[in-house]
C-alpha cells in the first residue's frame, strides 16, 4: 500500500458538470490503485501555470477537456502520433524529463462503437457532423478503421473542407456544408459532434441520409436522449446512442497510459448509465 495516493484531476472551464472523478474512482477501486482524482476549474490565462504548478508538487496525470485541449499540445514536451494528428491532447502524464500528452478521445469513440455497440466500421458510409475539437480527435482513429467513405459536414463549411484537406491522406474523405450533404442513399453511421445538442437543437440534417440501418451516435451526454437521438429515432434510424460509452471508454485509455492496467469499462457504464 502507497502511503501517499497519487494525485490526477480533470482540468476544464467549466468543470464541475464532469463525470471524470467518478468514473476513475471507480477504476481505481477495480483495480485496486490508490489514488486520488479531482477537478481543476482554470481559466485559459492560467491553464499553463497551473499544469505547471500541478506537476512540480507532484501530481501524476491530468485529463484535459473544454477548452484546453489544443493549449495542452503546447504544453506537452512529447505527444503521441494521435495527439500530433488531432493537434490536440486529452491526457497528460508526468514523466522523468517532461510531459506526455496523448489523445483518447478517437479511440474511445472506436472502442465504444466496435465493442460496445458491435460495430464493423471498414467499408461503411459514415457522415460526421461538426468540424471543432472533437471532430478532429476522431477523425485518425476512424479512418485507421478502414472506412469506404467519410463526410464531414459543418455548419461553417470552410471548417470542414479544410479538416477534410488535412485528413486527405489516411482516407477517403470529403468536407461541406449542411446544405451540400450526399443525398444519394444513406449513410452506416451518422456521428453528431457539434456541440448543437447542449443548446437543445440539432443541426439541419437534409432527409434521406438515414434509413433503418443507420447507427446515429451523439458524442453529447446527458440524461436520457439529446435533441440529436430524439430527432434520429423520429426520423427512422436503426439505433440512436449517446456518447456515454465514448466517455467511459477514453477515460479507460487515460487510465491505461497512467497505471498500466487497462479496468472493465463494463460495470462503470452501467454505473454511469444507472446514474445519470
Ligand atoms: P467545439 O466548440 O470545438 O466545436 C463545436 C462544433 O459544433 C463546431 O463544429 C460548430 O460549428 C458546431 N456547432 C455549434 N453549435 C451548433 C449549432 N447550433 N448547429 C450546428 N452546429 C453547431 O466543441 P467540441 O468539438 O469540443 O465538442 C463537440 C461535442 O462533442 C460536445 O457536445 C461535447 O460535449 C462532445 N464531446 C464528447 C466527448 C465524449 O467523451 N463523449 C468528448 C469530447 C467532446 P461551427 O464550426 O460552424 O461553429
Amino acid at each position: 500500500m502507497q502511503a501517499t495516493p497519487d494525485r490526477y484531476a480533470v482540468i476544464g472551464y467549466p468543470v464541475k458538470h464532469s463525470w471524470s472523478p467518478f468514473i476513475h474512482g471507480m477504476f481505481a477501486k477495480q483495480t485496486n490503485h490508490a489514488l486520488t482524482y479531482t477537478r481543476m476549474e482554470v481559466a485559459p490565462a492560467d491553464f499553463q501555470s497551473e499544469v505547471e504548478a500541478f506537476f512540480a508538487n507532484g501530481g501524476r496525470g491530468l485529463n484535459v477537456t473544454v477548452p484546453h485541449k489544443q493549449a495542452a499540445c503546447l504544453v506537452s514536451r512529447y505527444r503521441t502520433p494521435r495527439a500530433e494528428i488531432a493537434g490536440a491532447v486529452n491526457t497528460i502524464a508526468a514523466q522523468a524529463d517532461g510531459l506526455f500528452g496523448d489523445n483518447t478521445d478517437g479511440a474511445g469513440l472506436v472502442t465504444d462503437l466496435t465493442r460496445n455497440l458491435g460495430l464493423t466500421l471498414a467499408d461503411t458510409r459514415i457522415l460526421l457532423l461538426g468540424a471543432g475539437g472533437a471532430a478532429r480527435g476522431v477523425l485518425g482513429p476512424l479512418l485507421g478503421e478502414g472506412p469506404a467513405y467519410l463526410e464531414i459536414a459543418n455548419r461553417n463549411a470552410e471548417r470542414a473542407i479544410e479538416l477534410a484537406t488535412e485528413f486527405r491522406t489516411l482516407g477517403e474523405v470529403r468536407g461541406c456544408g449542411f446544405d451540400a450533404i450526399t443525398a444519394a442513399g444513406h449513410f452506416d453511421l451518422v456521428l453528431n459532434a457539434t456541440s448543437a445538442s447542449l443548446q437543445e437543437t440539432i443541426p439541419p440534417i437534409p432527409p434521406g441520409v438515414i434509413g433503418a440501418t443507420t447507427l446515429c451516435y451523439d458524442m453529447a451526454y446527458g440524461k436520457g436522449d439529446t435533441a440529436f437521438t430524439r430527432w434520429a429515432k423520429s426520423a427512422g434510424a436503426g439505433r440512436a446512442e449517446t456518447g456515454w460509452g465514448m466517455l467511459v471508454e477514453q477515460a479507460a485509455e487515460s487510465f491505461f497510459l497512467w497505471r498500466g492496467v487497462k479496468p472493465d469499462t463494463r460495470p462503470v457504464l452501467e454505473a454511469v448509465k444507472n446514474q445519470r
